[in-house]
């Protein structure tokens, strides 16, 4: 113990008398702090109140370091480490991801019960050492006010602890899935987290980890003390999504900032202004790759058919044509995979964006008949989903909407729609409040649907009746899968 502690304080003399600009290197090392993690970083920040580490300045008796410091400064993630022998874990949700962690925390001898709310119980919860939060639970659940933040854990973080200094963490409004799948085909590894496959169940052998992240997600780790610290994160874009679980606007936006705060390298989406705000708030600029589709920023952008690279020097890297018929939107992702993946993985990106592999509901075909060609947009559960789907058509739209608006406001939806979206039709729980702007209201989705398919072939041109509903199937579908296949079903059998 005592001859790594003076290992340890030679690595930092060293780095404390080396004066090369900009420093940074990762030592992994199990210290005799019990610290599983030091990040060495250039400090040209102070210390933050409520920060959990130590500067270099405090191991060898210097002041701490302050900004314009010209001595380096070690920062030790000390921050909470969790053991598993013998410890007993409480874990709220009975979904996927719990029974998952309840499998990863038993595999380390941990002892690990799972509670879910709607089943009585009758234990104490100062037994638990600890708690682990599915992404469903509320930072308002009545039984996590006996726990402290240095024993709650996000469920994702259970799994991710120890290999997030490895992790490409990707998070936005709309998108991740897409980035998350094409971003682990470039990199050939896996995708885990809000993708479907929870971070406990993962392949803990491959050395790179593609995690996507929900808001849901990033609120627990804020409760949390464990920091999340991935090499690399993303932030695709921020709009209206979740209101009914994060309250405010300014909520959402925090949690969806707080993926970047302590990632290495940051990549951010300069077309949103959500995105350019949390970059101009943070305090290491340097570490922001930005991408756009719209202007020539410092990073990756799209400009007249050609994807360039900015880095002082501009250079033309692809031509958007080499990834078939793409999507407006999909450029947007395109450039998010390149800005984590790096231009040198550019022949397997093509391939991964390849547009008859595009995961289902999402802007898929579904059939062409009588000169309508019907569209599955079913994944679009917000407004910025739906207005990204009808921007990608120029022919004229008969869009079907509604489900569970989730606290949205659809002034913004119908402020923004193009002309070529000739009617609207609304089903399901919001349709009182799409009503008012002038959708036309049905029964269900299929009867919605049939409506738009009378009124779509009565228009002599190629029409498009698109389900882009801009809200969650949960208030009469089980998933979006479901509301989405319904649709294809009753189009298939259309005759
Ligand atoms: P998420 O996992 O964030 O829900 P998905 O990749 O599953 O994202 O796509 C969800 C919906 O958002 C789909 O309807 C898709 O067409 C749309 N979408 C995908 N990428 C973007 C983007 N960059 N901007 C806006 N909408 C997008």
């Amino acid at each position: 113990m005592a001859r790594r502690a003076a290992r340890l304080t030679e690595i930092l003399t060293k780095l404390s008398t080396s004066r090369f600009g900009v420093f940074s290197a990762i030592l992994k090392t199990k210290t005799h702090f019990g610290a599983f993690f030091c990040c060495a970083h250039h400090l040209n920040s102070p210390a933050q109140r409520g920060d959990n580490y130590l500067t270099l300045g405090i191991l060898n008796n210097y002041p701490p370091a302050q900004r314009g410091d010209n001595y380096f400064a070690l920062r030790i993630y000390i921050g909470m480490r969790i053991k598993f022998k013998n410890k007993k874990f409480l874990i709220l949700g009975a979904g996927k991801s719990g029974v998952s962690a309840k499998t990863f925390i038993e595999k380390r001898k941990g002892i690990a019960e799972i509670f879910d709310d709607k089943e009585p119980h009758d234990f104490e919860t100062s037994e638990f050492n600890y708690v682990v939060l599915s992404p469903a639970i509320t930072k308002d659940h009545a039984l996590l006010a006996a726990f402290t933040p240095n024993q709650i854990i996000p469920e994702f973080m259970l799994g991710l602890n120890r290999g997030q200094m490895r992790a490409f963490a990707i998070t936005g409004t709309n998108g991740k899935t897409t980035v998350s799948r094409n971003l682990a085909r470039a990199l050939g590894v896996s995708a885990c987290g809000n993708i479907g496959l929870p971070t406990t169940s993962r392949d803990t052998k491959e050395r790179k980890i593609v995690c996507e992240i929900s808001s849901f997600m990033l609120e627990h780790s804020r409760l949390s003390e464990l920091k999340f610290h991935p090499k690399c994160a993303a932030i695709l874009n921020i709009t209206q999504d979740h209101l009914d679980r994060h309250g405010t606007m300014g909520e959402y936006i925090d949690c969806k900032a707080f993926a970047v705060k302590l990632a290495r390298k940051i990549v951010l989406n300069y077309d949103d202004k959500n995105c350019r705000k949390i970059g101009r708030e943070l305090k290491n600029r340097k570490k922001i790759t930005w991408f756009s589709t719209k202007s020539t920023v410092r990073g990756y952008f799209f400009k007249n058919g050609f994807i360039y690279k900015n880095c002082g020097r501009i250079k033309k890297i692809a031509d958007i044509k080499d990834f078939g018929a793409v999507a407006a939107h999909d450029i947007a992702n395109i450039l998010a995979v390149l800005s984590m993946a790096g231009e040198r993985k550019m022949k397997r990106i093509v391939k991964a964006f390849d547009p008859n592999e595009k995961p289902r509901h999402r802007g898929e075909f579904v059939r062409e008949l009588n000169g309508v060609s019907y569209y599955n947009d079913s994944k679009a559960t917000n407004i910025g989903a739906t207005l990204a789907c009808v921007n990608s058509f120029s022919a004229p739209i008969y869009l079907l909407l509604g489900g569970r608006s989730k606290g949205q406001d659809f002034a913004e939806l119908f402020s923004k729609l193009p002309k070529n979206v000739i009617k609207t039709y609304c089903f399901g729980e919001s349709k009182k409040q799409l009503k008012k702007f002038g959708c036309e209201v049905c029964d269900n989705m299929t009867a919605a649907l049939e409506k738009a398919r009378n009124d779509a072939e009565e228009t002599k041109q190629n029409a498009v009746v698109l389900l882009s509903p801009a809200c969650s199937s949960l208030d009469e579908f089980k998933s979006y899968a479901d509301r989405g296949d319904l649709f294809a079903q009753t189009v298939c059998k259309f005759e």
